[in-house]
């Protein structure tokens, strides 16, 4: 028996910019720290594999009881059979989501977007309203929110620490995702998941540049390569568990992460801390 004949759950096909999705899985739209927000959920764009929809609810649930009150607003996934739609060039094949940015008010706490994302500078202030494609902004006053760096840090964390699903990429706006990796080194978290953070996290060169949301894609699941899930791009392997296992097998020493990763760490440390990894162009 190979492994089509016991691969029983959901299947991405193909490609995030082309591709479809089999027998999907529904993220419902309220669970343990996050929600999908009104205008999203007629989009009818909540499903995907099941290695994303869990690990979307896990990391939801991480942040809630690392850090209570504040909700993922959780954007598109797939359609459900995936492919193509009008908001998106990529999402197609169950391996990608937006997620809202967490944000703060003025003093300090946490807020919900219930009707439209916003969009932050790169110092992490509210600078406009980001409505739905197709609808008009929210008519009062852009808040006064921030970024909120602490929860979306332990949200990125969670994914990145979730042994279930291998994250290739994470779109963020290179000056939010320093406000990220500044508060993840603040918080003295390890520099091994800093080191892949920073390779993982991407300002892509073709699109928007994600000040808005973040943007999660997962790499194929293995058993779905066989049904002919197809990675694009730079591929990067971190085998599962890497940062409990010892050298050579587990933390990389810095040699082993090549030349971009060593200018990423740093820059990572020394500076600013801006990013990082410019791989190949990304559809996002
Ligand atoms: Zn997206």
């Amino acid at each position: 028996m190979g492994p089509m004949a016991v691969h029983g759950g959901s299947a991405s096909v193909g490609s995030s910019g082309e591709g479809a999705l089999r027998r999907p899985v529904v993220l419902p739209f309220e669970g343990d720290g996050y929600a999908v927000p009104a205008p999203w959920r007629t989009r009818h764009a909540n499903y995907g594999t099941e290695g994303l929809v869990g690990a979307v609810v896990r990391a939801s649930r991480a942040v809630a009881s690392e850090a209570p009150g504040g909700q993922a607003a959780v954007g598109d996934l797939s359609r459900r059979a995936g492919g193509e739609s009008v908001q998106h060039r990529s999402h197609q094949s169950g391996r990608d989501v937006d997620v809202f940015y967490y944000a703060v008010d003025a003093a300090g706490r946490p807020v919900r977007l219930t009707d439209a994302m916003l969009h932050f500078a790169p110092d992490g202030h509210a600078l406009r309203w980001s409505p739905p494609q197709g609808t008009r902004p929210p008519t009062r006053p852009v808040p006064a929110f921030r970024f909120d760096a602490r929860r979306n840090w332990a949200f990125v964390r969670a994914l990145l620490g979730d042994p279930d699903v291998e994250v290739q990429w994470i779109f963020m706006q290179r000056g939010l995702a320093a406000a990220l990796l500044r508060e993840a080194t603040a918080a003295g978290d390890d520099p091994a998941l800093l080191a892949r953070a920073a390779f993982v996290i991407h300002e892509p060169s073709d699109s928007e540049p994600h000040d808005d949301h973040m943007h999660v894609r997962l790499y194929c699941d293995p058993g779905d390569r066989a049904l002919g899930c197809a990675d694009r791009g730079p591929v990067r392997w971190w085998k599962k568990l890497w940062k409990y296992m010892d050298a050579p097998y587990g933390r990389p020493p810095l040699d082993a992460l090549g030349v971009q990763g060593v200018a990423a760490l740093g820059r990572l440390f020394r500076e600013e801390l801006p990013l990082v990894f410019t791989g190949g162009k990304q559809t996002s």
